[in-house]
């Protein structure tokens, strides 16, 4: 990181977010995507923060701060291991549920070691694969849901870490414009596939943080 007073600007983050790291580092991600981002890499004793330099270069100072806070925000909340957490959680029951459709289907006896037990194994694998997909699909909202409120979580504390809510808006409309985006897409997209809250309502928050700080 050739920038030393970003760099002590982001390890500052760092300490405020309550996530131990040595130094900053600058992945250069423009050969490989345009998509602009931060995470902290390798494990305690020596943590590295690492900025795209595609954050660096498309995005002014004050937005690179608060995307890099919401990163922090991530890793102070646990929020891959919460994670985790939740997909083995749901992991169980959705292979139960698995077994019982190709129970109902074929019944639970043990497959003959003839050609009919062959036959039964192989119905048994397809009825299992087509099963699992419709599940995986039905319960993708759920999914879903979850990933949004670890979003919303970490807005939140990044809000309360960089007290910079110009910037988030700032940043939320940018992207908006950027990519084309929908700033405020129909429930039933949400529903389904949002992974991420909208952009108008992480701006309500930005909004809601501001307007409580006075
Ligand atoms: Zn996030």
């Amino acid at each position: 990181m050739r920038d030393p007073a970003l760099s002590a600007e982001v390890l500052d983050l760092a300490r405020r977010s309550g996530v131990e790291a040595d130094d900053v580092k600058v992945n250069d991600a423009s050969t490989r995507t345009t998509a602009a981002n931060a995470y902290v890499s390798g494990l305690a004793g020596s943590r590295h923060i690492v900025l795209f330099d595609t954050l660096l270069r498309d995005f002014p100072r004050d937005q690179v701060r608060v995307v890099v806070a919401h990163e922090l925000a991530h890793v102070s909340e646990r929020h891959i291991l919460k994670g985790s957490t939740w997909g083995a959680a749901l992991a169980v029951p959705g292979f139960l549920l698995v077994f019982a459709v190709v129970g109902w289907r074929t019944g639970f006896g043990a497959a003959g070691r003839d050609r009919a037990g062959c036959d039964l194994v192989v119905r048994r694998l397809a009825i299992a694969a087509a099963a699992a997909t419709v599940i995986s699909a039905a319960s993708a909202p759920l999914g879903n849901w979850v990933s949004r409120s670890f979003e919303r979580e970490a807005d939140w504390t990044a809000l309360s870490v960089s007290r910079d809510p110009e910037a988030v808006i700032g940043l939320h409309q940018g992207l908006v414009e950027r990519s084309l985006g929908v700033p405020d897409p129909p429930a039933a997209i949400r529903f389904w596939f949002g992974t991420h809250p909208a952009a108008l309502e992480r701006i309500a928050l930005a909004l809601r943080y501001r307007d409580g700080e006075q």
